[in-house]
């Protein structure tokens, strides 16, 4: 099927409140574009130097999510237009990406990650780790970043049951950061959960953000 066709299915079956990140990730320019013309706006990729290139290429009204594990030595490439970080796993990194956005005269949206799988593999913050970071409370002097919200993984599985719980431990996590450290922060609303074979299952838990890929553009060749 085309990218517009999936886009168009894609765009139909989510309910209001969640929005779709097409994940763009090793495709190339055209491919971004048929979605583009489709409507598409939001696209998310895992590699600054692709992201930097393609949000040179292409149209400057398209938000540009990192969906990536970050190192601290690129985020100056992206400061001055990313619109959101999804994967911030450490206080270290949330200082580089205040001071980065600082110099391009900003304030970057970021989540932090947190690892809900049962696999080494995936990064992330786990949920005692994240709750200290917040604690000890140095993120309320980084001006330059806004904490949106908690992205997550769930393990590769075909246990459904185990997909659901980790959604689910995912946003209760989020509900308990919102009433002890954002109650009155309105832009810590955004939980990013649920991928190409496991987003329905995500927003049933309470997922705003897919982040959607093989489904819209196929298998990626690497
Ligand atoms: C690649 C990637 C996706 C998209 O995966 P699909 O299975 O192709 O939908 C989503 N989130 C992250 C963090 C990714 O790296």
């Amino acid at each position: 099927m085309s990218v517009t066709k999936n886009i168009q299915l894609l765009q139909a079956e989510l309910p209001q409140g969640v929005r779709l990140v097409a994940v763009s990730k090793y495709h190339p320019n055209e491919a971004i574009l048929e979605a583009y013309n489709a409507g598409q706006r939001v696209f998310g990729e895992s590699k600054v130097q692709e992201m930097v290139a393609k949000y040179e290429a292409l149209s400057k009204d398209i938000e540009w999510h990192f969906i990536g594990h970050l190192q601290t030595n690129k985020i100056k490439y992206m400061a001055s237009f990313v619109s959101l970080i999804h994967g911030v796993d450490s206080l270290k990194l949330l200082k580089e990406i205040d001071k980065q956005a600082a110099k391009a005269g900003r304030r970057v949206k970021c989540l932090l990650q947190i690892h809900i799988a049962q696999e080494e593999t995936k990064f992330g913050f786990t949920p005692n780790e994240c709750k200290e970071m917040l604690d000890q409370g140095e993120w309320r002097e980084l001006k330059n970043i806004q904490l949106c919200g908690l992205m997550g993984m769930a393990t590769n599985t075909d246990s459904t049951e185990q997909v659901r719980a980790e959604f689910s431990s995912l946003s209760s996590l989020f509900d308990e950061l919102k009433s002890a450290f954002f109650t009155h922060d309105e832009a810590f609303c955004e939980l990013s959960m649920g991928m190409s074979d496991d987003y329905p299952e995500a927003i049933e838990a309470g997922s705003t953000l897919v982040r959607v890929g093989s489904k819209i553009f196929g298998e990626r060749v690497y």
